[in-house]
């Protein structure tokens, strides 16, 4: 019951400059977001490239409130990739951006969102790389796909996110494998109505698997993106069942949660890719973590009062 209380606290103010000042804070978002700059995460991808894992990089910061800020976000992502450009990483490290960090929430959101992120679609190209469109709340998610749409008319590699705990997602998943994009498959992380979205972990692990599926049969490429120890080995079924080779699908996992996980799948030759977080703006991805397992809470509250 402690996760939907946590995300409602996501999204509130007080909660967030209570929890931002507290002197432990860092210590512990660290083991989620282990950087501010783009100075802190070259070397955090220079570690785990060199152990054989990909990387997706995610700029924090959603609750940008000016057009100002928005640009600000895309320059940050341009800056990260001159600084891949100049490591030769490119073709290892691919962006993941959430389309309210480039101003889909405001006025004419929908327009600023794609003329933001158009650059840093553009810039990944240079270098051998691709941009994945993170899946927000459901009501962002109509524009999140047509942005999507429009992008892969010039760079066709640009994937998107879909989200099992959804009723949507079945269709949408039917339409982007049929389409062949980049697609990646995750439970879903926000608060969402029941009349929206499955509100049960079995009926959205069920759902996964039924998505998972029409991912692996269609034409498109596959990013499993899930920690979860029952659904990597169905997808390891699903795939060969499917006729897939190791190099077309990929596992996706989140910096600091399973690492060993990480480590055994890249042994056994698979793309293993690590979503990585960086930047000032880390409240509320930090929030969405401790959602996820009631026991991170414990550990954070922990380190508070033991202080
Ligand atoms: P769960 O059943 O939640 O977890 C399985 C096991 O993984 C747990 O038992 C535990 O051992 C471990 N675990 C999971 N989460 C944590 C944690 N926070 N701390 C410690 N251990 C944990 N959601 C979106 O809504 N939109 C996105 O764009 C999005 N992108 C993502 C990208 C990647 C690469 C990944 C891995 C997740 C992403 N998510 C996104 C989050 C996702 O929706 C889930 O909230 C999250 O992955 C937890 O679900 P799970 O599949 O790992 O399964």
């Amino acid at each position: 019951m402690l996760g939907p209380v946590i995300l409602a606290a996501s999204r509130s103010d007080r909660m967030r400059r209570l929890i931002s000042a507290a002197p432990v804070t860092r210590q512990v978002v660290d083991r989620f977001i282990p950087g501010e700059t783009v100075g802190d995460i070259v070397p955090i991808i220079q570690g785990l490239t060199a152990k054989g894992l990909e990387l997706t990089m995610d700029v924090v910061g959603e609750d940008i409130t000016t057009p100002a800020q928005a640009a600000s976000a895309r320059d940050a992502y341009l800056e990260l990739i001159g600084r891949l450009k100049e490591l030769e990483l490119g073709e290892r490290v691919e962006m993941s951006v959430k389309l309210s960090m480039f101003g889909q929430a405001l006025e004419g959101g929908h327009e600023l969102a794609l003329g933001n992120v158009r650059p840093v679609v553009e810039a990944a190209a240079a270098i051998g790389t691709t941009v994945t469109l993170d899946a927000e709340d459901h009501t962002t998610l109509d524009s999140m796909f047509a942005i999507h749409e429009e992008l892969r008319k010039d760079f066709p590699q640009t994937g998107c996110v879909i989200q099992a705990y959804l009723f949507r997602t079945e269709a949408d998943a039917r339409r982007l494998a049929a389409d062949g994009s980049r697609v990646r498959l995750v439970k879903g992380a926000y608060k969402e109505p029941a009349e929206v979205a499955y509100q049960q972990k079995h009926e959205i692990d069920k759902a996964y698997v039924r998505i998972l599926r029409i991912l692996m049969e269609g034409s498109g490429y596959p990013m499993i993106g899930s920690h979860d120890p029952r659904l990597i080995s169905i997808t390891q079924e699903l795939a060969r069942a499917a006729g897939r080779k190791l190099d077309e699908y990929e596992f996706q996992m989140l910096y600091g949660i399973r690492s060993d996980e990480h480590l055994r799948l890249a042994a056994e030759g698979h793309r293993m890719r690590v979503y990585t977080a960086y930047g000032t703006d880390w409240y509320g991805y930090f929030m969405r973590r401790l959602a996820e397992k009631p026991a991170n809470l414990r550990f954070f509250l922990r380190s508070m009062i033991s202080k």
